[in-house]
């Protein structure tokens, strides 16, 4: 008998922005493989009579590897559980989901998606950026900031994405901004080009940083800005007004 995993996205806050489906998934879960990520409120919610593992993912730290994850995933499932896998966000945006998902279909488990409210829209949402605009922007890149910009063969066309006009939406990418930013500025995009970046977004702590790709990583550096958070480039920072009322965090 095969259990089934659940590839849960637990959303960008609290559990207000967990999915109907996610709840209910998590109620009726045996085990039940968790991130940091969703943050605070939403693991100390998790039902008490699951078995329940912390992953322990966090900005590049991990309690399990990979491998162990998915193992015990699988091993998990062929005992006829039901296994739910909580990642903050959306489960394939950034999070290893797709991974994931290859290793159960490698052992023809069932495996339902539970979509998530990614941060990448989410958080620059609440604090007032929607990330396109008609007046300031048609495309939005979501990019990792993990990478290390300097590297050799990167896997992102730094070139490509300073000569686009659209919004770029950088996860991870607190650690490496100052590589972030003086490479796409050396690539030729404007320096004078306006920054947001949110941290714990869409939590009772969110912070909303901003600057331009000239200045952010001195403002950063002096307000310590710590991950998770999301940093948004592009002329749709400028609808950002701090202290404005008109958006109003979830209750
Ligand atoms: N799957 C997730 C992203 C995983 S990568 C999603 O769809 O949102 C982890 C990164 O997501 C963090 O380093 C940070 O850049 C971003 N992130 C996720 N939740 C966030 C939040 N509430 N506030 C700010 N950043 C967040």
């Amino acid at each position: 008998m095969k259990g089934k995993v659940f590839l849960v996205g637990s959303g960008p806050g609290g559990r207000s922005l967990l999915t109907l489906r996610a709840q209910q998934v998590l109620e009726e879960a045996d085990v039940i493989l968790y991130d940091q990520l969703p943050g605070e409120e939403i693991l100390a919610s998790l039902p008490e009579g699951a078995e329940k593992v912390d992953c322990g993912k966090f900005g590049g730290q991990h309690t399990l590897e990979q491998d162990e994850i998915e193992r015990l995933m699988v091993t998990r499932a062929l005992e006829g559980k039901k296994v739910v896998r909580l990642k903050g966000g959306d489960p394939f945006l950034f999070g290893r989901g797709g991974e994931e998902l290859e290793a159960l279909r490698e052992h023809g488990i069932p495996v339902e998606l539970v979509p998530g409210v990614t941060s990448a829209i989410a958080v620059p949402g609440a604090v007032g950026i929607p990330v396109t605009h008609r007046k300031y922007a048609s495309t939005v890149t979501i990019l990792t900031g993990h990478e290390d910009p300097g590297k050799e063969g990167s896997a992102i066309d730094w070139e490509n994405l300073a000569g686009n006009r659209g919004t770029l939406v950088i996860l991870m990418g607190v650690r490496n901004l100052a590589a972030i930013a003086e490479n796409l500025v050396t690539h030729g995009r404007d320096p004078g080009t306006p920054v947001a970046i949110i941290e714990r977004g869409m939590r009772p702590d969110q912070r909303v940083t901003t600057g331009t790709l000239a200045t952010i990583e001195g403002v950063a550096q002096e307000r310590r800005v710590r991950p998770p958070a999301v940093i948004v480039i592009g002329d749709v920072v400028r609808l950002y007004r701090e202290g404005e009322p008109g958006l109003v965090p979830p209750s």
